[in-house]
């Protein structure tokens, strides 16, 4: 059974416009799984829907299931969601500036009553995270953004998750920075078992960590498969790797650039 499954999920805003449209997904515990998709795609939407954020932005799921650990999600409100263990990180890096890291940390942990337990998830996140640590003093605002997008997670590893939810970490940031936090998300999937689903806009950087993808356009999945399926296929290569290998594409040499995309046909 898998940890999370979404089984032909819809969601519409404003009681009129279909964001997501029949989407499936399952995460295996323990797995890392990245949500690829360009500007739109309804990647963000498909994570409220997991972590019941929709409400807010006067979305709704109108159609299909999601449960988790083989309970229904749907019917529980956001709180009740985090509790279950689902966390999610949303797109901004959204920390309070002038808190420290700790302060932060602990602002994150309401959940806990155990001081000493809290004490414990603490020290575990400035391992996660060093540069945490080395800028202790600091108030969040004065972070860099990489480590903004640091104390976001670990803000989230907090609540310890059993499903970490992370959207497009990578904003943003310089690449030898998204390399460095990409790193210690797969290091925090491999060694603690936390399961990840991770929405990318940077697809090169998603694949190099996921075991697994979902391809979205306009709500709907299109492809789905291991990481290096879809790191071979053409089409994923020349619209969403920057061209073969990574090569920069020549458009000019392209006479009929705006051929359908295969998996469209
Ligand atoms: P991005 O990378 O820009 O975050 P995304 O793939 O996460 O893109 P979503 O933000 O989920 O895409 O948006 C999917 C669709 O839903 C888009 O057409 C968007 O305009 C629409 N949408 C998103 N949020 C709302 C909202 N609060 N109210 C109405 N429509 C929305």
């Amino acid at each position: 059974m898998p940890l999370l499954a979404l089984n032909n999920v819809e969601v519409v805003y404003d009681s009129v416009s279909l964001a997501v449209k029949g989407v499936s997904i399952d995460i295996e515990a323990g797995g890392l799984v990245a949500l690829l998709g360009a500007n739109g795609a309804g990647k963000s939407t498909v994570l409220k829907a997991i972590s019941g954020l929709l409400s807010a932005e006067r979305g709704k799921v109108s159609g299909g299931s999601i449960t988790f650990d083989g309970g229904d999600l749907l019917g529980l409100g956001a709180p009740e969601r985090v509790r279950r263990g689902i966390a999610h990180v949303l797109e901004g890096r959204r920390v309070f500036e002038h808190l420290t890291p700790a302060e932060n940390l602990f602002a994150a942990s309401s959940m806990h009553r155990d001081r000493g337990h809290v004490r414990e998830l603490m020290d575990k996140v400035m391992a996660w995270f060093p540069r945490l640590a080395q800028r202790a003093g600091s108030p969040a605002g004065y972070l860099s953004g990489g480590e903004q997008q640091m104390l976001a997670i670990g803000r989230a590893l907090m609540t310890e998750p059993r499903l970490l939810m992370l959207d497009e970490p990578s904003l943003g940031l310089a690449p030898l920075l998204v390399d460095e936090i990409f790193d210690i998300v797969r290091r925090i999937n491999a060694d603690a078992r936390l399961s990840v689903l991770l929405v990318e806009q940077n697809a090169v950087a998603a694949l190099g960590i996921a075991q697994r993808a979902y391809l979205i356009e306009n709500g709907r999945v299109v492809m789905t498969g291991s990481a290096e399926s879809l790191s071979s296929n053409p089409d994923v290569q020349e619209f969403y790797l920057g061209g073969a290998q990574g090569q920069q594409k020549d458009y000019h040499a392209v006479k009929h650039y705006r051929r359908r995309k295969r998996w469209l046909t």
